[in-house]
């Protein structure tokens, strides 16, 4: 059963590759060749790990999805 764990989204244009997010959930974010994150899918980090990652983002770049269903 699944607890609503959520998925990250980022916007690569507000992003600005400072990395907040690879510290916060460093099993779910990672930066690529042009130093904005991408996010892995499913993430590997727990929920609160992604929460924290998104509330730290200085860019607000960082949406989560619930996909439960
Ligand atoms: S914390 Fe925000 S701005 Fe920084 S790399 Fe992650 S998504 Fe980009």
């Amino acid at each position: 059963m699944s607890e609503g764990r959520p998925r990250a989204v980022v916007d690569r244009g507000a992003c600005r590759g400072a990395g907040v997010c690879t510290r916060r959930a460093p099993h779910t974010f990672s930066l690529d060749a042009e130093r904005k994150a991408v996010a892995a899918c499913p993430p590997g980090d727990p929920a609160e790990a992604l929460r924290e990652a998104e509330r730290c983002c200085p860019n607000f770049a960082i949406r989560l999805v619930d996909v439960s269903r």
